[in-house]
Parts: C-alpha cells; structure tokens; sequence
C-alpha cells in the first residue's frame, strides 16, 4: 500500500511518526510505503544558512532525533555557536538554533551551494536518519524557494515580514492582515510530489496547520488539481479540538484569512477534495460536512501510542471509504 501525506512540522511529525508505528504494528500493513510532501514556506535563510524548520522536524521526529518536550531542534542540544554569534552582535538572536541543528544547515546550504536540489539535499539528510529502512520518503514540496511573508500593520505602518519572525519573535501577536506565498508564482512541484498523489492508495492529511502548513502546500502548482482528480480517499485530521489549536496560533492563521475557528470551516477549506474527517469526540455532534464522513475519537497526542491510536483510526477511516 502507498500512503501519501501532506506536512507541516510538529503536528504533522507527530502524527507520522504515530503512522508508522501503526503500520509496523499492523502485520499485513507493514510493507506501507509511506511518501511524506513537506511544507517548505516556513524556510528562511540566516547567517548565510538555508533552515528548513518543517522539513528538519520531520527528519529528527521521524530519526530519533528530536527534542522530545519542544516538538521542534534536537534532543541533548547545546548553543554554543548562538552564543558566539550573539557576542559578535550578528543578528536575528530571536531565533534559536542549536549546534547540533547548525550541522544540518550548514550541510544542507553547501549541497545547495554546489546546486545540489533540494528534493536531493533532503534525499541525502532522510538517508542519516534511517527514512529509508522505514519505507519513507520525504519530499520538499518545491525545490523553488518559497517563503511565506505575513502583512501587518502596527504603530510602524503596514509591511511584510517573513512568517518566522511573527510566529517566533511576535508570537503571532501583531494581527495579520494576509499571508503571502513569495515565490509561488514561480514555482512547481518537485519531482515525485504529483506523482505521489496520483498513484496513492490513500491520501492523508495530519493535522498541520491548515493555512500556513497545508494551505502553502496546496497553493503549489498542480498540489490541488491532483488531490481533486485523485482516486485514493484523502482523509484529513483535525488540528483544533474544541475550536482551539492545540498549540501554536493556527486561530491567529485562520482569522487572517477570514475563517472561522472551528473544525467545521476547517473542513471547509479542504472541501473540494476531502472524503473523510477525523475530529475530536466533542466536535463530532455538531459536524455535518456535504461531501466527507465524519468520525470522532479523541485526538490529543499526549504521547507517541496515542498519535499511533489517532493516526490508525485515520487510515482505518480512509480504508472504509475506499470498499477495502
Ligand atoms: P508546525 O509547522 O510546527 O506548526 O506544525 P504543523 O503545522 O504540522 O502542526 C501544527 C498544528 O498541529 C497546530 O495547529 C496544532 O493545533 C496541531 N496539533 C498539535 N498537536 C496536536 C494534537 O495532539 N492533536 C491534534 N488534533 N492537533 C495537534
Ligand atoms: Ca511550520
């Protein structure tokens, strides 16, 4: 079976890391491939490094790697090098990374530097932490670079700045007025992303932000004309329970974008394709979608069996659609 999905980071990692571990436990799932098309609109470049933050949470959630309370960096972190940095005014301090993180992206920016693809760069980062033994693949989606800029006006006049520094440095605090996706226009997909959506046996969305994480990655070029055409059940998890997100500011997104903060509207911003969703116990009653069946259980992943529970009752759902 080859599932694919789309991701953002700490949501979405946790989510597949639950996934896999589902089907290792599921003997007749076990040979899943799994194909994961990650958010690049998070990326930013600093101190001449190119940092994938989406992408890096996936490959240390998935390797083994991550810091565990976080959600996000490496476990056993030290920040040496940030200190230095700091001594020597070099800016922005507001966003932490750690030393063992600087290793990533100072690979990362000389295979880029060589004009290695991004696609190949995070081919090769997947490879040092064992993606390939678990039958997954993770793919960028675009190997053009795109960044996600957020508009907001404050005492200084409206302007654009990048997402990372209203996510990370203002907490989401400065009302957004939109999101923009810089580069957009001129990219495409990267090799193998249409493809893994069009040959999937089933399409699954992890309850990543739906505007920043999923949304970026539908605005790709092709990203939601192959959902729409795809033959596979596409079954999405709800990131809000109760109408709050769980963590992070995915109702600060959705009130940029003029959406309600509610598992319903959510729903409703997948609507053209979705066929199944998965929502919390206490949304479930008050849900009725046109298009999708709606199931509900308890979605926190409190722990890694719980996202493995979650992710399980998602593929279960998705086999039901597909008479399997
Ligand atoms: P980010 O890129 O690190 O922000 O991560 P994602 O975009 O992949 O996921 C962020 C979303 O995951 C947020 O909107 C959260 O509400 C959602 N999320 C995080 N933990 C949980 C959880 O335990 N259960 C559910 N249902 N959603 C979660
Ligand atoms: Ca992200």
């Amino acid at each position: 079976m080859r599932i694919t999905a789309l991701a953002g980071g700490v949501g979405g990692a946790r989510f597949l890391r639950g996934l896999r571990t589902h089907l290792d436990r599921s003997p007749d799932l076990a040979d899943a491939e799994l194909t994961i098309i990650g958010n690049t609109g998070d990326d930013i470049s600093l101190f001449g490094l190119r940092v994938c933050p989406d992408l890096d949470t996936l490959l240390y959630t998935l390797g083994g790697g991550i810091h565990e309370g976080q959600g996000w960096g490496r476990a056993d972190e030290s920040h040496r090098v940030q200190g230095e940095l700091a001594a020597y005014g070099a800016v922005p301090q507001w966003f932490a990374l750690g030393d063992l993180d600087f290793g990533t992206h100072i690979v990362r920016s000389q295979w880029l530097g060589q004009g290695v693809s991004l696609t190949e760069v995070t081919a090769r980062l997947a490879a040092r932490w064992g993606l390939p033994d678990q039958r997954i693949t993770l793919l960028p989606m675009s190997d053009s670079p795109v960044e996600t800029h957020v508009v907001v006006e404050d005492e200084d006049g409206q302007r654009a700045i990048h997402f990372q520094e209203w996510w990370v440095r203002h907490q989401a605090s400065i009302p957004a007025q939109r999101f923009q996706a810089v580069g957009m226009d001129r990219a495409t997909a990267a090799p193998g992303v249409l493809d893994a959506i069009r040959t999937a046996d089933v399409v699954l969305l992890p309850p990543s932000n739906p505007v920043v994480s999923i949304g970026i990655i539908l605005g790709v070029p092709g990203v939601r004309d192959a959902l729409r055409g795809s033959a596979a059940p596409v079954v999405g998890v709800s990131p809000l329970i109760g109408g709050m997100p769980v963590r992070g500011h995915a109702d600060a997104c959705l009130r940029a974008i003029g959406v309600e903060s509610t598992t319903a509207a959510v729903a409703g911003l997948y609507e053209d394709f979705l066929d199944g969703w998965l929502v919390s116990t206490e949304d479930e009653a008050s849900l009725r979608l046109a298009r999708a069946a709606v199931r509900g259980r308890p979605l926190l992943m409190s722990d890694a069996d719980a996202a493995a529970e979650i992710a399980g009752a998602a593929l279960e759902l998705a086999l039901e659609l597909k008479g399997a």
